[in-house]
């Protein structure tokens, strides 16, 4: 989809300074018209991500330019001075995305934090389980104007059904009163599987149900919201819980990684092997640990300085992050040590896997000023995860990389 955006306000000064605002923060291109017939002749040839339209414009007045992006197939956001309630309302029946004041700096901070909002919004997919199809047409309608990807379903069970399906699920918006599973049977359900963190859910009841609210936030929803609402409650309630959602996430993620280089950190590198013991016990896998050091890397960093020293280091973090597959560990431990663990691998492999590494080390040239570049070799010390736990299988690796080093480097010794 393009992400061209087009702005169109008389006011010159203040249609430069958002274009400007828009441009550094998005990086995007945007077309700027001053006027309806100017726009007219942009809408004629582009297709735009956003429309960011003043409804009072020279050559029309009342809000003309909004029905003519819509009718062009854009998504239109009304920029507008004006307060009067019956013309917000009256904006707000059309299919605009949002109506927003452009007095201040703040209005154009809030412009821009909006347009990060709907493109990020394309990375999400939304479930809307509702009995009543003209509900679920008018939220999916609603949802897809924010550019949301949305699926449909008619109650919990189905709901239920296409969730393992559908992994870029991130929010659950579900009624109440439902056949065959009604929606607090299903957040009871997915809660089972899927914790606030990783799906949202927003329950829609109605004012009827007045106590079903809180059932729904006992029983794990996010949070609630209750028909009728309007337009904008809506998109503010949904933006509020996927934002929360993308927060945690950023960060979970901060917590779980080393910082320099982006690989797990030690502590998280526990947590997740306490989970895979168990899971490998299950399933019958074998797999490896391996610890890994470079070598000499005093002399690097005495050598070219600290900064390329931590160069050298996110290098190595990238080779060992292509050698291995997707499910494998990669943590960096401290300093120049790393640890591995291979999933669901036997001896050979294994060997096989952490020899390529090492001799890939070993012809990688690091770059650096006036053509030089940088030579280094690692040492691998690794073992096949007996019954042990695996701080002992880790210190047996630890004891492996030692001989390494003491044969004289650049090797793999595995036990
Ligand atoms: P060996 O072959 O025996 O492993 O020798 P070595 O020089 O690699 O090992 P040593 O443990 O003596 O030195 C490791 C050095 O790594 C010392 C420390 O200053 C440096 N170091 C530790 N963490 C970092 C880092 O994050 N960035 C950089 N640039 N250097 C680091
Ligand atoms: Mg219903
Ligand atoms: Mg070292």
């Amino acid at each position: 989809m393009t992400d061209k955006i087009l702005i169109v306000e008389d006011n010159k000064t203040l249609a430069k300074l958002i274009a400007k605002k828009v441009e550094m923060s998005l990086d995007c291109k945007v077309d700027v018209a001053y006027s309806f017939s100017e726009a007219k002749l942009f809408l004629k040839t582009y297709k735009y991500f956003i429309t960011l339209l003043d409804i009072n414009l020279p050559d029309a007045p009342d809000g003309e330019i909004v029905d003519y992006a819509l009718s062009q197939g854009n998504r239109a956001i009304v920029l507008s001075a004006n307060i009067d309630k019956d013309f917000r309302q009256k904006m707000l029946q059309k299919n605009i995305i949002d109506y927003v004041n452009k007095g201040g700096m703040n209005d154009i901070n809030y412009i821009i934090h909006t347009l990060k909002r709907l493109k990020k919004n394309q990375d999400h997919t939304v479930l809307v389980v509702d009995d009543s199809m003209v509900f679920r047409k008018q939220m999916q309608n609603m949802l897809e104007n924010m550019f949301f990807n949305v699926i449909t379903v008619a109650h919990g069970e189905e709901a239920l059904g296409i969730l393992p399906t559908k992994p870029n699920i991130t929010l659950i918006l579900t009624d109440y009163h439902m056949p065959v599973m009604d929606g607090l049977q299903l957040t009871y359900e997915v809660r089972k599987t899927h914790d606030k963190n990783s799906i949202a859910i927003l329950a829609v009841s109605s004012n009827k149900d007045n106590e079903v609210n809180a059932l729904f936030l006992k029983t794990g929803a996010n949070d609630f919201i209750t028909k009728p609402f309007s337009k904008e409650e809506f998109s503010c309630r949904i933006n509020n819980t996927i934002e929360a959602l993308e927060n945690i996430q950023i960060v979970t993620n901060h917590a779980n990684r080393d910082y320099l280089t982006g690989l797990y950190n030690r502590r998280y590198f526990f947590e997740a092997m306490a989970q895979y013991e168990v899971e490998a016990a299950e399933k019958g896998e074998q797999f490896a640990v391996a610890m890994l050091d470079i070598d000499h890397f005093k002399k690097i960093n005495d050598t070219y300085g600290h900064d390329v020293g931590d160069k050298v280091i996110v290098s190595l973090s990238e080779i060992l992050r292509t050698s291995t597959n997707h499910r494998d560990i990669v943590a960096r431990f401290g300093g120049e040590e790393f640890c591995i663990v291979l999933k669901n691998i036997n001896r050979y492999s294994a060997v096989d896997i952490l020899e390529r590494i090492r001799s890939e080390v070993e012809n990688f040239s690091f770059a650096i000023e006036n053509d030089n570049y940088i030579k280094f070799t690692i040492s691998i010390g690794a073992v096949m995860h007996n019954d042990e736990n695996i701080e002992e299988s880790i210190n047996q690796a630890d004891m492996m990389l030692y001989k390494a080093k003491n044969s004289g480097r650049n090797q793999l010794v595995f036990e």
